[in-house]
């Protein structure tokens, strides 16, 4: 992805980790993989994104983008735990969640293409498909933007 590399942000699976024991890589993978999303791990200021492969694409490309806003953001993480090989685990609180969630959509889905979208009347699904994002973050954004209001107001007779 190229604002990760911009951001000189590393991005990889659980697999993609050296040193990372087969048992945690094993309980990422299958024991708990439906649980989590994405983390992110620091080590000095060098950053690297793990993400849940398990998860559908569209999924992934949101939770890779919420890591990367907490990053562009400059968020502290409120709590640092140490985890194996001397890296440490980011931890959020909820303001700094929202903020992160927030950034990713807009990133992923910038209001000109709600725009695009819903004034050619692009087929959702299709919107979804072809920005590489869930039809559930497309709605959230034309709502949460104001523009599917808009195109509404404008579609009513005069
Ligand atoms: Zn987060």
């Amino acid at each position: 992805m190229q604002l990760a590399e911009h951001l000189g942000v590393i991005i990889k699976t659980p697999n993609e980790i050296e040193g990372l024991s087969k048992e945690s890589s094993e309980l990422l993978l299958n024991g708990e993989a439906s649980t989590w999303s994405a983390v992110t791990l620091s080590l000095g200021d060098k950053h690297v994104v793990i993400y849940n492969p398990s998860h559908a694409k569209s999924r992934q490309s949101n939770d890779i983008m919420h890591e990367l806003s907490h990053i562009i953001i400059g968020h502290q993480p409120q709590q640092m735990h140490s985890y194996e090989l001397g890296l440490l685990l980011r931890h959020y609180n909820a303001d700094q969640e929202n903020e992160a969630d927030w950034l990713a959509g807009t990133l992923l889905l910038p209001r000109d293409a709600l725009v695009k979208i819903k004034f050619s009347k692009m087929d959702h699904d299709q919107a979804a498909k072809f920005y590489g994002t869930s039809k559930r973050l497309l709605d959230w954004r034309l709502n949460s933007t104001g523009v599917n209001s808009i195109y509404l107001k404008k579609m009513q007779p005069a």
